[in-house]
C-alpha cells in the first residue's frame, strides 16, 4: 500500500518542498484518538479533490510520504483531464477498529475548516457509512452514493475511460482503433476490470483473464467467453494488448521482458514500477503505453460532475475526451523523443502553468 521514494531532505518541510505542496494540515484530537494528515498539493486549477485513506502506517513519516505522493498524483490526473480541480488527499492513521462516529465527524470538522479548499471522497478502508459521518460535519465531500444525492459508483466510468484510452493506443499501434479480433489480456476482475470486459466483448475482442481469486476469474471467463490463465501466466500470453487492472507496479524488470503485446492500457494506478526506467523501456521494445493516470481518470471525472452539478451522462461525455488526449500525449511523446508517461506529466504541468497565468489578474 505504501510506496516510499527517495527523499533528499527527510525533514517535514524538506519533503513538503520536494513534492511542492501548498499546504499540509496535521489534524489531532485527543478525545477520539484522531491523527490525520490532509495534503493539498496544488489548487491553481480549483479545489484540491482526493479521497481519504485509512491505513495502519508503521510511522508518521510513512503516512506523510503516502499523503504527499498521493495528493500530487491527483493534481496531474485532474489537470490532464481538463478538470478545474487541484490535487489533494488525506490519510487517517490507524485501523478500522479505531473508527468511531466521533473520530470520523471530528475529521469532517477539520475538512470543513478548510472551507472547500479540500474536497474529500472515499478511498482505501473507508466506507459509504464513514463518509456519511464525515458529511454530517462538512459539505465538502464527494463521490457519495446516488441514494445520498451523489454520483455513485465510479467504476463504470473509469472502465469507459480505460476503454477509449485503449482504443487510442490501439490506433497508434495497429493503424486502426477497432478492437475486433484483438487478443487482450486483462489482469484483475474487480469492479473496473469487469465493466471493461463488457466493452471489449461487445467489440468482439478475444479475451484472456486472471484474478487473484480464481472464482472471480472463472466467473468472468464464463460470462465473457474468456480464457482464464494463472496469476503469473498473464504476462507471457501472445496477445495484442495487456491491460493491467489489478495492482500497481506490474510493469517492472521481470515482467516487461516477458510481454509479447504491442499495447499496454489498463486502469491500475502506478503501473510503472519506476517511471524513469520502465517508461523508456516500453518505448525501446516498441510497446505503446497509455499513461495510467490519464486513462483511469473516468472515476475522478465522475466525481467532478457531482461537484459541478452534472450527471452521469455529462461525466461519460467528458470521459470520452480521454481518447483525444491519449492521442495528443502519444504524439507529444514521439515529437519530444520521450515516453508517454513523461509526456502526459508535462502536458498536465503545462496546463497548470498556463491557467495559473490566466488567473494572475483579479
Ligand atoms: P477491485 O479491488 O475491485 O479489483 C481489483 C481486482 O484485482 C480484485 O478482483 C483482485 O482480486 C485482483 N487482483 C489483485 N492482485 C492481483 C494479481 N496479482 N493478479 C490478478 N488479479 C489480482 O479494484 P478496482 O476498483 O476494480 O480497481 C482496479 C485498479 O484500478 C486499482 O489499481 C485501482 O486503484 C485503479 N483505479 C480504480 C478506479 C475506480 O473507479 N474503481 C479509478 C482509478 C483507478
Amino acid at each position: 500500500m505504501v510506496e516510499t521514494n527517495v527523499v533528499t531532505d527527510p525533514s517535514v518541510f524538506g519533503q513538503i518542498a520536494e513534492h511542492q505542496h501548498e499546504q499540509v494540515v496535521f489534524c489531532h484530537d485527543h478525545e477520539t484518538g484522531l491523527r490525520a494528515i490532509i495534503g493539498i498539493h496544488n489548487t491553481v486549477l480549483g479545489p484540491a479533490l482526493g479521497g481519504t485513506r485509512m491505513w495502519h502506517y508503521a510511522s508518521d513519516a510513512e503516512a506523510l510520504n503516502d499523503v504527499l505522493r498521493l495528493s500530487r498524483g491527483m493534481t496531474y490526473k485532474a489537470a490532464i483531464s481538463g478538470l478545474n480541480l487541484g490535487g489533494g488527499k488525506a490519510v487517517i492513521i490507524g485501523d478500522a477498529t479505531m473508527k468511531t462516529e466521533a473520530l470520523l465527524r471530528k475529521f469532517g470538522r477539520f475538512v470543513q475548516n478548510l472551507n472547500g479548499k479540500y474536497i474529500t471522497a472515499e478511498d482505501v478502508n473507508m466506507t459509504t457509512r464513514d463518509m456519511e459521518f464525515i458529511r454530517m460535519e462538512t459539505k465538502h465531500v464527494s463521490g457519495l452514493p446516488e441514494s445520498m444525492g451523489g454520483s455513485g459508483d465510479p467504476s463504470p466510468v473509469t472502465a469507459y475511460g480505460t476503454y477509449v484510452g485503449m482504443k487510442a493506443a490501439a490506433k497508434r499501434a495497429f493503424g486502426s482503433d477497432s478492437l475486433a479480433g484483438k487478443r487482450i489480456a486483462v489482469q484483475g476482475m474487480g469492479h473496473v476490470g469487469t465493466y471493461l470486459l463488457e466493452y471489449l466483448q461487445k467489440e468482439g475482442a478475444q479475451l484472456i483473464v486472471s484474478d487473484y481469486y480464481e472464482d472471480r476469474a472463472l466467473d468472468a471467463a464464463n460470462r465473457f467467453g474468456a480464457t482464464m490463465v494463472g496469476l503469473n501466466d498473464i504476462y507471457d500470453q501472445d496477445v495484442d494488448i495487456y491491460s493491467p487492472c489489478a495492482l500497481g507496479a506490474t510493469l517492472n524488470d521481470d515482467t516487461i521482458a516477458r510481454l509479447r503485446c504491442q499495447v499496454v492500457a489498463g486502469c491500475a494506478n502506478n503501473q510503472l514500477a519506476d517511471e524513469n526506467i520502465h517508461g523508456p523501456e516500453l518505448v525501446r521494445r516498441g510497446i505503446v503505453y497509455a499513461p495510467d493516470f490519464l486513462i483511469n481518470a473516468g472515476g475522478l471525472i465522475n466525481v467532478y460532475s457531482e461537484v459541478v452539478g452534472g450527471n452521469r451522462e455529462a461525466a461519460l461525455t467528458q470521459t470520452e475526451k480521454i481518447y483525444d488526449i491519449t492521442t495528443q500525449v502519444l504524439n507529444k511523446a514521439e515529437q519530444e523523443g520521450s515516453h508517454p508517461q513523461a509526456a502526459a506529466t508535462r502536458q498536465a504541468e503545462e496546463r497548470i502553468a498556463a491557467i495559473g497565468k490566466v488567473k494572475s489578474t483579479y
